[in-house]
């Protein structure tokens, strides 16, 4: 197998990322070589998985577990690794001798597969949004999507690193809470048409039989004008950011900023007195704002850039600054990887979509920022990736897990989170303002946040 040079150069930037240090990786004869620069020694891997330089669905991909054995130590807890193979380990896996290690299993094609998300390019099975699911993707069909298994295996490979050059000392990674929202729609009943707003009061007071919508209802739309209406149910604005002050977290807040109203796109527009104001008060209290391009725009990418400058320009207009800018595609719509380079042609400086819509877990195998690669150019991106691990609705929606029962739903919450933190990870939460609107929503949020 002849692995591209920029293919292994992409490793070498993962393991700097990972552990510090200057790796070098290089192929010999159907192996991985990883030397550090300066010293003797090596790792390599001489069990290459072909499937996983390759596009599409890995069809003859199977999953082995690994059982952990007791040289090794799991860094959540776990007995047994999940490990994406088209043959048998052979073990022992990890075999020691002086200044080398062998390892049977191809730690680093593994992360080149599942962060670079080999298996969604060119798949024709999506869902009616045009999204690859959970479902179609192969660590749900062999029940490792809570884990993050590339994290996982580079810990391992930490062990083996540290025991090949006991002289080094690798990299402390420290946790992260990423905590964002995307604004889809920041009022219930501010910006409506007339009928808009009869119908959704009818909705409302018929699915969750809340007559006070009746009063709330015209009393919000007539006074949305210069703010959003204190007692607006999708304004949770300054309770959220209450509570990610109270928790010391910094809330990133994604804006629509597309002028066209549709069936799945924003209710609002940025021009909007009451959204600009919204702007202000969420960047004066420390907070950040980011894009969220709209519905119709994953594979158009002048249609994102037109977003970008409009967001930037009418934050301008309100004298909010940042230094970086990121996003999320809305709907979670995406393409691997025409929708990376879209984002990465207009300068965003990270992205946050990389979740699957259907159910939390590790869509590319790692919490861990990482800046992705074009599998199919063979070129890095700029932008970093750091995949979202939950989004509320995954979880708690009818369409997707469909989990209503809170303190299942925390329990599930607390294990991914968790499992971020002993990594030294990031956990990338995204809650809508729109769900924080009965306090059983609210009571969830905050026990998530202090977890
Ligand atoms: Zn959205």
């Amino acid at each position: 197998m002849k692995i591209h040079r920029q293919r292994l150069k992409w490793m070498e930037q993962l393991l700097a990322d990972r552990f510090g240090k200057s790796w070098l990786i290089t192929e010999k004869s159907s192996s991985l070589v990883l030397e550090l620069q300066g010293e003797a020694g090596g790792v390599v891997f001489d069990q290459l998985e072909k499937a996983f330089m390759q596009t599409g669905v890995p069809v003859q991909l199977g999953c082995e577990w690994w059982l952990i054995d007791n040289k090794w130590t799991s860094p959540v807890d776990e007995s047994r690794l999940p490990a994406p193979s088209s043959a048998p380990l052979s073990l022992p896996l990890i075999h020691l001798s002086q200044n080398r290690a062998t390892c049977h299993y191809d730690i680093l094609g593994l992360a080149f597969w599942a962060m670079n998300r080999l298996e969604e390019i060119g798949s024709v099975n999506l869902d009616s949004h045009d999204r690859f699911c959970a479902s179609e993707s192969h660590a749900e069909k062999f029940e490792y999507l809570n884990r993050p298994l590339v994290d996982e295996w580079l810990h391992i490979l930490g062990q083996v690193i540290s025991t090949v050059w006991p002289q080094i000392e690798l990299k402390e990674n420290t946790f992260d809470f990423l905590l964002s929202h995307d604004v889809d729609r920041p009022s219930r009943y501010g910006f409506q048409s007339a009928k808009g707003l009869i119908r959704s009061m009818a909705a409302d007071f018929l699915k969750k039989r809340d007559y006070r919508t009746v009063f709330i209802g015209p009393l919000v739309r007539l006074n949305t004008k210069q703010a959003l209406h204190p007692k607006d149910p999708f304004n949770a604005f300054d309770w959220m950011m209450s509570q990610s002050e109270r928790a010391g977290v910094q809330s990133t807040f994604n804006f629509i900023s597309d002028t066209n109203f549709g069936q799945h796109e924003a209710g609002y527009k940025l021009e909007y007195p009451a959204i600009r104001s919204l702007i202000r008060t969420i960047h004066e209290r420390g907070h950040e704002l980011g894009l969220h391009p709209s519905y119709r725009c994953y594979l158009q990418p002048e249609r994102i850039q037109h977003e970008f400058i409009r967001l930037k320009q009418i934050c301008q207009e309100e004298d909010v600054m940042q230094e970086r800018w990121g996003g999320r595609m809305h709907y979670l719509r995406w393409s691997q990887p025409e929708t990376l380079r879209a984002l990465d042609g207009v300068g965003l400086s990270f992205d946050s979509s990389l979740g699957f819509v259907d159910k939390a877990g590790f869509r590319c195998g790692t919490c861990f920022s990482f800046t992705p690669f074009d599998a199919l150019t063979n070129e890095s991106f700029t932008l970093r990736e750091q995949p979202l691990v939950v989004m509320e609705a995954s979880i708690l929606s009818e369409r997707y897990m469909g989990i209503r029962d809170s303190a299942q739903a925390l329990t599930m919450m607390e294990d991914l989170k968790g499992k971020c933190r002993k990594l030294g990870g990031g956990f990338s939460l995204l809650w809508h303002n729109s769900e924080l609107w009965h306090k059983s929503q609210r009571d969830l949020y905050c026990e998530v946040l202090d977890l």
